[in-house]
């Protein structure tokens, strides 16, 4: 097996601002396995706040003997191998996954949904995240968002009622609201839930923060609809913490470190009854289609990858009514370049 990689800044279309702070582009490592003539494609998306770079990512890749990750891929194997050479860098280790799963794609001639017993049929529709901004530019982004039938915002601060009473004046698709941690007080926050459902929202993620399991147990127990765990719930391990306290958890392939655990932590879920979301971080057409083959074992998705970025190198993948299109054709179905 031999291995390629190249750094890559995947430029958003709107700068993601928070108070003095604003990042125009996220920090991409794509990589590429050769083997026996076939190439598979992995990324690594290193939103900042997850404490991942470009010489982490380089590092790890160094570290892997290529010899201990022979074909046929035993992936629990290779999860518990790369797992032991470094601690954390789940972006970085779901890049070699996504790449090992879209090789094996095409040495056996099988799309990547097929390893997962995925129905295309139950693809849901994703959503597409429009982020806080003066009524003109959200207007502006709704519009971007045009084909999505489901629109995400993001709330948390003191604005909340008049972002959604602004995007209420414009389109009437129903909403997905990310509070991201940002309410603090319970009573105020089912307040607000209360509010939102009567305004067509479907689910909240991470209402208060993820340290506070009895106050998100609270609202999760009142709330008429979905409540979401994202920041609790990273790993596999976090699959079973989040029962009890929220209706479901949001499943995304860099916090996973790749396709094998977040289909173990997709299983999990079921047998504990949980919802799942399938979310991404700002991905090219790789981590979007990766995402997508599991796609339909989930309950919501939110792969909005591509809708918000600007310089995706990959065709951007087939999208129709509102949903992501997976082809039949081996591996991940995202032409090399
Ligand atoms: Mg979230």
């Amino acid at each position: 097996m031999q291995l390629s990689y190249k750094p890559f800044q995947l430029n958003l279309k709107y700068p993601f601002t928070i108070a003095k702070f604003s990042r125009t582009y996220t920090p991409i490592m794509l990589i590429e396995l050769h083997y026996e003539g076939f190439t598979g494609l992995g990324e690594a998306s290193m939103v900042p706040y997850m404490g991942e770079d470009y010489e982490s990512a380089a590092a790890f890749l160094k570290k892997i003997d290529w010899s201990k990750i022979a074909y046929p891929f035993n992936y629990d194997e290779i999860r518990k191998y790369l797992g032991g050479l470094s601690a954390g860098l789940p972006a970085i280790k779901a890049a070699v996954d996504i790449a090992l799963h879209d090789l094996e794609g095409k040495l056996t001639g099988t799309p990547c949904y097929k390893f997962f017993e995925s129905e295309k049929l139950l693809m849901p529709e994703t959503s597409v995240t429009i982020g806080i901004d003066v009524p003109e530019i959200i207007a502006q982004k709704l519009s971007d968002a045009g084909p999505a039938k489901i629109i995400k915002v993001k709330l948390g601060r003191d604005n909340d009622r008049e972002l959604i009473n602004t995007i209420r004046s414009i389109t009437d698709k129903p909403l997905f609201v990310d509070a991201n941690q940002g309410w603090t007080d319970k009573y105020e926050a089912l307040d607000k839930v209360q509010w939102l459902a009567a305004k067509n929202v479907a689910l909240i993620e991470q209402p208060m923060d993820k340290t506070n399991f009895e106050d998100n147990k609270w609202i999760t127990e009142r709330s008429p609809i979905a409540i979401i765990g994202d920041e609790a719930v990273q790993r596999l391990e976090d699959v079973d913490k989040a029962a009890g306290i929220y209706h479901g958890i949001n499943v995304k392939l860099m916090k996973s470190a790749g396709m094998h655990e977040a289909y173990l932590m997709i299983k999990r879920a079921k047998e504990l009854n949980l919802k799942i979301l399938i979310g991404c971080m700002s991905e090219t057409s790789i981590a979007t289609m990766a995402a997508a083959a599991l796609a339909p074992l989930c309950d919501w998705a939110d792969l909005d990858g591509p809708f918000l970025t600007s310089n995706n190198p990959f065709p951007n993948p087939g999208f129709e009514n509102g949903k992501w299109l997976l082809p039949d054709v081996p591996g991940l179905g995202v032409p090399e370049i």
